[in-house]
């Protein structure tokens, strides 16, 4: 069935305007709600009581009482934030506004599909207020069928009101956002995007508090290497595992009369606080290296895509002729986790102890290039080390691409008797 023949079959079943139907029911897939969800959340909508449902105007809730089973709900809240972007679906640019809503109770996330003219700040009340489910936790969606009224009186809430941020503090998801930055680097890309080929920045920004990758999709001229700026109206995506900055059309960027520095240091962190935070971009993990992983040492590369060669075949372009590289895949623990640590072939020649010259040479002459990876391990493995890097997890498990790859310089017998002198032994 075609999007049409279900919203057809609503509009029917419901006794509603089809076009109406078919723009909700638009929404609602556009926004990823797979279409069985949609199409009772449409029902909920439009009083078919359906199964369960008892029909009735929709009750007054506090915000941490919301569940993803209400189907709509009336809230009276302050906007936290307001975060405007424009999505595509079928073909038409529309523009959403999106961030959070908070009572006393606590906060939720909001959509809204209309321009409401919604400020931080302003107490609402929003009548008929649809609710869905978004990884597993209940968000608002404001369209249509919403009453928004605008309160004179202020709402108290127990949290900041305006999306102002620190670069550490975002997380995938953040809308509605401001940052004041220094941009550290910046180049133009030229990709291609939905109308054809699409200038765009991307670089990394940094603050007091660390740093962040971005993207500019709409270039602003103030987004140059050195510039302290304030930004507002950003949000923030998953990039490779780590959050990144957004910055669109509706953003807007203004120099600001002080200079921002950037933390020159990563945060330095245990590796399974690490790891549980998902991704980071600028992290420094210490702790002994236990092993050196298959796929270490001299290894080959396909010359078409990059990726790692087995056997002489690329899992994407079959038999290459494939391109000698250096890299290193060191298991780091600290006691609390582990992760991959991945050292391009920079920081592999270092701890190898020489190029990748040297090292084919070392291969040919031993018949073997096992020899260059055992190599590596035997200087590294039992060792303790800082690592700087990105850190991304996934299903496969959490990897650092190191920056840094440095030996801890005091040494362990040392330390030993500090420990043994503080514990009074
Ligand atoms: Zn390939």
């Amino acid at each position: 069935m075609t999007l049409e023949d279900h919203a057809e079959e609503l509009a029917s079943d419901l006794g509603v305007d089809k076009a109406e139907v078919t723009r909700d029911l638009e929404n609602l897939v556009n926004y990823s709600v797979p279409m069985d969800e949609a199409k009772q959340s449409l029902r909920r909508k439009y009083g078919d009581g359906g199964a369960g449902g008892g029909g009735g105007g929709p009750t007054s809730k506090d915000i941490a009482d919301i569940s993803p089973d209400d189907g709509n709900v009336t809230v009276t809240a302050r906007v936290l934030t307001v975060g405007q972007r424009s999505i595509q679906y079928q073909g038409d640019e529309h523009v959403i506004f999106e961030g959070e809503l908070a009572d006393e109770s606590g906060k939720i996330s909001y959509t809204a599909w209309e321009d409401f003219g919604l400020s931080p700040g302003d107490t609402i009340e929003a009548g008929n207020a649809g609710v869905r489910e978004w990884d597993g936790r209940p968000e608002l969606n404001l369209g249509e069928s919403t009453s928004l009224s605008i309160l004179d009186e202020a709402l108290d809430v127990p949290y900041e009101i305006g999306g102002d941020s620190e670069l550490t503090d975002l997380v995938p998801g953040d809308r509605g956002i401001n940052v004041e930055v220094t941009v550290l680097e910046v180049e133009e890309k030229t990709i291609d995007g939905r109308n054809g080929e699409t200038d765009i920045l991307s670089g990394v920004f940094g603050d007091e508090s660390g740093r962040l990758p971005f993207t500019d999709w709409d270039p602003h001229p103030e987004i140059e290497e050195g510039a302290s700026i304030r930004i507002e109206d950003v949000f923030v995506r998953e990039f490779r595992g780590a959050p990144s900055v957004n910055v669109s059309e509706f953003s807007t960027v203004r120099p600001l009369d002080r200079s921002v520095e950037a933390s020159e240091s990563a945060q330095s962190m245990r590796v399974r606080e690490a790891v549980e935070s998902g991704g980071l971009f600028d992290v420094e993990l210490t702790g002994n290296i236990i092993d050196v992983r298959d796929g270490s040492g001299l290894i080959e590369r396909c010359p078409d895509c990059g990726r790692v060669v087995q056997n002489g075949q690329c899992r994407s372009h079959g038999a290459v002729d494939g391109v000698d590289d250096l890299r290193t895949k060191a298991i780091l623990d600290d006691g609390t986790g582990t992760v991959t640590v991945v050292l391009d072939d920079e920081l592999t020649a270092e701890v190898y102890g020489g190029d990748l010259e040297d090292a084919t040479e070392h291969a040919r002459d031993a018949m073997n290039k096992e020899v260059v990876a055992e190599r590596i391990a035997d200087r590294i493995v039992g060792l303790e080390y800082t690592v700087r890097g990105s850190l991304s997890v996934d299903d496969y498990g959490a990897n650092l691409d190191a920056t840094e790859f440095a030996v801890t310089d005091d040494d362990p017998a040392e330390r030993a008797k500090a420990f043994l002198a503080e514990v009074g032994a």
